[in-house]
């Protein structure tokens, strides 16, 4: 019935590949574009020589939702993601305290499986930039970095981080919602030693310090264990206060800080590179999980309208899926 009704949905993270899957399967004609080469968005997995592989964007996710258990009891069944069994502990005041032993889940072999399997299917545009949308009588116009116009759309799904939201959405009101919500950067190192590193757990969230979580990323199932790749966080605070900092300084910084951490002998480094996500994680995210505008054919969804995690991320992607079904099926009830 909903055949031929097409769906731009920009952005190929947790958020809009769980709403682009779930309008394709109700036959929804929908098109995904992203910048980035890979899918994954922020669950992202970075590759480098030789055979070292890192997660670092998000480390891991927990299930509260029925829904997501549904979807994650099947990813386990497939092998797309495995329980990290590792010990998580909290290092204050040089104290080391075991963590909550909640199970925590991971992509195998990297975080962005997930994304790769929900995108089975659809058809997703990589390393397509957008740059500007506009609507009109015929639906959504969609522009990109190359200046080809792409559409029109029906419908339009938006689901960037907030600040990238509000720039694309600029005069529209979710625009200027998305522009009052606040993401905190993270810049994240990742580092391979020559050989193991001495500490008696596999991730620690971290205080007192310019980091604020390390994980033996080698330690999560399927990942090679001797390529011993860590993955070191800074805090929020320490990350916005460093944002404009060149990587090498930041590289230098956090590995001293991580040093602190260790307080004994270390292996020597083979591998040592920063990335900064500049917009990271939402510090106070709104819980709407979406926002729809059924005159207009548009949705805005993503982690910073649900609880700022991956789990709330791909919830917001099905909630908005749900409005855009829920609605074209009344306006077929209705015609
Ligand atoms: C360092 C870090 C650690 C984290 N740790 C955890 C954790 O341990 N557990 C957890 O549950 N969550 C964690 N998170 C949060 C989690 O990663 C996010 O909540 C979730 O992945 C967000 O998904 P999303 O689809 O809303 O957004 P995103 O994953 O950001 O997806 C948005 C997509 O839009 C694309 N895009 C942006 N602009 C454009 C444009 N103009 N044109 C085309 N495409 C564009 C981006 O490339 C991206 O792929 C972490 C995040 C970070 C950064």
């Amino acid at each position: 019935m909903t055949r031929g009704h097409t769906v731009g949905v920009i952005g190929a993270g947790m958020a809009g590949l769980a709403c682009a899957r779930e309008l394709a399967a109700k036959g929804f004609d929908v098109t995904v574009f992203d910048k980035g080469r890979g899918l994954g968005g922020r669950t992202a997995t970075r590759r480098a020589e030789p055979n070292l592989r890192f997660d670092h964007g998000a480390q891991f996710f927990t299930v509260a939702d029925p829904l997501f258990r549904e979807v994650t009891d099947d990813w386990l069944a497939r092998g797309v993601v495995a329980e990290w069994i590792g010990r998580i502990v909290r290092l204050e005041n040089k104290t080391v305290i075991d963590s909550s032993r909640q199970p925590r889940y991971v992509g195998m072999p990297g975080m962005s499986a997930m994304a790769v399997d929900l995108a089975v299917g659809l058809c997703v545009r990589t390393a397509t930039q957008i740059t500007a949308v506009t609507h009109s009588a015929v639906g959504w116009t969609i522009v990109t970095e190359a200046n080809e116009t792409v559409g029109p759309f029906d419908t339009l799904v938006v689901t960037l981080p907030a600040p990238q939201t509000a720039g694309l959405l600029g005069s529209h009101h979710f625009g200027a919602v998305a522009s009052n919500v606040k993401m905190t950067a993270c810049w994240t190192v990742m580092a391979a030693f020559e050989s193991r590193v001495e500490l008696p757990w596999e991730g620690a969230f971290v205080h007192d310090s310019p980091l604020a979580w390390v994980a033996r990323n080698s330690s999560k199932p399927g990942r090679a264990r001797e390529a011993n790749c860590w993955v070191l966080q800074a805090s929020p605070e320490w990350s916005a206060a460093h944002l404009e900092a060149s990587a090498d300084r930041v590289s230098k910084d956090l590995f001293e800080a991580f040093a602190a951490v260790v307080a004994g002998p270390m292996p020597s480094h083979r591998y040592v590179v920063a990335h900064r996500w500049r917009y990271g994680q939402c510090s106070e995210p709104d819980e709407r999980r979406m926002l729809f505008d059924p005159k207009m054919g548009l949705a805005v969804c993503g982690d910073w309208l649900a609880g700022g995690r991956v789990e709330g991320a791909f919830l917001a992607g099905i909630k908005a899926a749900d409005a855009i079904r829920e609605h074209r099926d009344q306006e077929l009830r209705d015609s």
